[in-house]
């Protein structure tokens, strides 16, 4: 009967082919066979165990089991490999992709002889425009001043560019400048998500708006470290306490807030080497 049936490229019926996935899967041979033989449901349960026990015996079917078992596994290895590897990513980002406290220069860093650096021309154009504006307001309050008010100042010194143009906030502070001594000005930049690569783009967990400001979220790169720790069985208590366990210096350079990874090195290999 079954014998006449068309078989696929391992050989097996379209039958044997569900019974062979369903036993690879983890069914019983009765079920399995059940599954492959509707008619079979209204068999006793002996009948369909001395049928399936035959078929699961079957040189084809064995061989389908086993090689659909060993896909199995290959599948669950990369998942595996995927996860941690996304783990491992999250772990190792460099927050500083995502998000960055800057100290920016201030003005006076690099204007010429550390004077008040202009940005450009036009931003002096409208800093000399807004002091006339003043000075001309100040003269008519005080040419309509009643008596007691006192003067307001007029003579107030014009901007001037002899720090020259060119401020550039991105740049560090000088460690010279009169005015900030190396301190500059703080910042916060917050890069565009959009455009995130690698290891910071799986650390981006979202932004929170609300009256308090922007909050970029990320996921917890110790946590992330915790599970590719725990896959590969490491004891932290043992290396925490070892000062010369490269794995123990390992992951308390990686534990910082900017880091440089590369694979883990094989001590194995080493050792192989020097024999
Ligand atoms: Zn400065």
């Amino acid at each position: 009967m079954s014998g006449s049936a068309k078989k696929n490229k391992y050989g097996l019926t379209a039958a044997w082919e569900v019974f062979a996935t369903e036993l690879a899967s983890g069914a019983s041979q009765s079920d399995a066979y059940r599954k492959a033989y509707p008619r079979s449901l209204k068999w006793n349960d002996k009948s369909v165990w001395d049928n399936a026990s035959k078929l699961a015996a079957n040189t084809e079917v064995l061989q389908r089991v086993k090689d659909l078992q060993e896909k199995a596994c290959k599948a669950n290895e990369i998942t595996v490999e995927k996860v941690l590897d996304r783990y491992w990513q999250i772990a190792t980002a460099n927050p500083n992709d995502l998000m960055q406290y800057r100290r920016e220069c201030c003005r006076y860093c690099y204007g010429e002889n550390h004077q008040y650096q202009w940005i450009d021309e036009n931003e002096f154009f409208h800093a000399e425009e807004e002091h006339h504006e003043l000075k001309d307001e100040a003269e008519r309050k005080n040419s309509n001043r009643k008596k007691g008010q006192p003067m307001l100042v007029v003579d107030m010194p014009p901007p001037h560019d002899l720090g020259g143009y060119g401020f550039d906030p991105s740049l560090s502070p000088h460690a010279k400048c009169p005015k900030c001594k190396g301190k500059g000005n703080e910042s916060v930049f917050i890069a565009d998500t959009r455009h995130l690569q690698g290891g910071a783009s799986l650390l981006y967990a979202g932004v929170k708006v609300s009256a308090q400001g922007l909050e970029i979220k990320t996921h917890d790169q110790m946590h992330a470290l915790d599970r590719v720790a725990a896959y590969l069985n490491m004891d932290k208590k043992i290396l925490g306490g070892d000062k010369e366990n490269p794995l123990s210096m390992f992951l308390s350079e990686i534990s910082g807030a900017s880091v440089s990874i590369t694979k883990s090195p094989s001590s194995e290999s080493d050792l192989d080497d020097e024999n």
